[in-house]
């Protein structure tokens, strides 16, 4: 077992994992830019350090800090949590190097899956169903073969995208080439890389995505569903488990793929394989080889701590779960509570000069904000999750508007009141809703 772990990160998901590790009597070292140096990950880790100014380059996404950070305090191990170095190849490559051991998987499968073209074919030559696409932009007369056999709209997306970025809907002909081009320059921007695909761009699909859970054994399970569907600019801003839409044969049918994809790769760790859903059919869409956002939904309705049996499978345990021993009890509802303006979007950083977060049986919160915290404007503007649990959708959605009433966040602009509309909203409330949900809600 671990004595030590450095958690890469800030926020709720340092304190997610700081948690984890405290259960499991593992020592904590925290790291930190320096306006963070009064954060609650900071102050609840058994050890902290500063690894840079507050810019996420020069600190969360600082490498060179980060190692020495770990080197100092004697960690022997690195959790990177979601987001900054979480899929980044060269960090784990690096760790692995140091001798120390990023609780995640190989660098080998963070390459293979981050790069989504790769990804798909890997899936595709499991028996996994994926979007159509066209990957070789070169030639114009393939890609006008591919238009007429898909038919428009089409998506253009970035090879190595994240965050909604590099994306563009294109409908006929006369913008293909302007969006091909605007999409490059993005993905170059974001991500330094401008290989972009072409994918058939489904109309009214659910994004709906798979868990998995692989120890370094060749043991493979899969945790059901969750629905990501409410999302705003190709961001998820609600998710839940199971999705209302899926039988149990749809479910263990996809399940059985993802199992079969997973251990033919050799996959090790958590992670997502994410999905459109449309006409009882699924695509693949892309897979994360980290722990997600939304991992709360599905810890309750499983019962089972993701990110404890993240770590125990990282010391190379095998797994004590077999898929017989898993089934989804209940329904879980997560709302992201983003510290922004509701109508604009625009992140709302500052002091939050009152807090108060609601509680009670069935409702979870993760955030690391509390009462007189300054949000600063340098990172993220997620500044915690909501989580309800019932033994039915219909208590799972009462736990969730009950605690939106009782959650008070002054001082700073956030997206509860927007929740509360969509929570209420007919569409949500039957579950009958797909990914242009919030396109058209007002
Ligand atoms: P990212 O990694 O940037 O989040 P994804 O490939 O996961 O990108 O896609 C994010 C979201 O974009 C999806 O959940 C969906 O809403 C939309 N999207 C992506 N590809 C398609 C497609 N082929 N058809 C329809 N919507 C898509």
């Amino acid at each position: 077992m671990f004595k030590k772990i450095l958690i890469a990160n800030r926020g709720e998901i340092a304190l997610r994992v700081l948690r984890a590790c405290r259960e499991l009597g593992i020592k904590t070292v925290a790291i930190h830019s320096d306006v963070d140096e009064s954060a609650m990950h900071v102050r609840m880790a058994d050890e902290s350090i500063c690894v840079g100014p507050a810019s996420a380059q020069s600190s969360y996404l600082n490498i060179p800090a980060i190692i020495t950070a770990a080197t100092l305090t004697d960690a022997d191990a690195i959790h990177p949590g979601y987001g900054f170095l979480s899929e980044n190849q060269r960090f784990a490559e690096i760790i692995e190097e140091h001798n120390i051991k990023f609780i995640g998987p190989s660098s080998e499968h963070i390459k293979m899956m981050g790069n989504k073209i790769d990804a798909k074919k890997i899936m595709d030559d499991s028996g996994v169903p994926t979007v159509k696409g066209i990957n070789d932009l070169s030639n114009k007369e393939k890609i006008n073969d591919f238009i007429k056999n898909v038919k428009y709209p089409i998506i253009v997306k970035a090879a190595s995208g994240g965050g909604g970025k590099g994306m563009r809907v294109v409908t006929e002909d006369d913008d293909l080439e302007k969006s091909i081009k605007e999409a490059k320059i993005e993905a170059k921007k974001s991500f330094n890389d401008e290989n972009v695909y072409l994918e058939k761009f489904l109309t009214s699909p659910k994004h709906i995505e798979i868990q998995v859970l692989c120890d370094s054994h060749g043991n493979v399970v899969t945790l059901g569903e969750r629905d990501c569907s409410i999302q705003r600019k190709h961001q998820k801003l609600i998710e839940e488990s199971p999705s209302s839409v899926l039988n149990e044969t749809e479910r263990d049918k996809i399940s059985d793929l993802c199992r079969k994809a997973m251990k033919k790769i050799n996959y090790e760790g958590v992670g997502t394989l994410e999905f459109l859903y449309e006409n009882n059919e699924f695509y693949f869409m892309e897979m994360n080889t980290r722990l997600q956002v939304e991992h709360p939904v599905t810890e309750m309705v499983t019962g089972i701590d993701l990110v404890k049996e993240q770590i125990l499978v990282a010391t190379g345990e095998k797994l004590q779960i077999n898929q017989s021993d898993i089934s989804l009890n209940g329904n879980s509802i997560e709302c992201r509570i983003n510290a922004e303006h509701p109508e604009s979007f625009i992140p709302s950083p500052g002091k939050i000069t009152q807090y108060h977060q609601p509680g009670g049986l069935g409702v979870r919160v993760d955030s690391a904000v509390y009462d007189g915290y300054s949000i600063p404007s340098n990172y993220d503007s997620m500044i915690g999750k909501l989580i309800t649990y019932g033994s039915n959708r219909q208590e799972a959605l009462k736990k969730m508007t009950r605690a939106l009433e009782e959650y008070v966040i002054m001082g700073i602009n956030t997206n509860i009141q927007l929740h509360q509309k969509i929570i209420k909203s007919d569409e949500f409330t039957k579950g009958n809703y797909d990914i242009n949900f919030m396109s058209k809600f007002n």
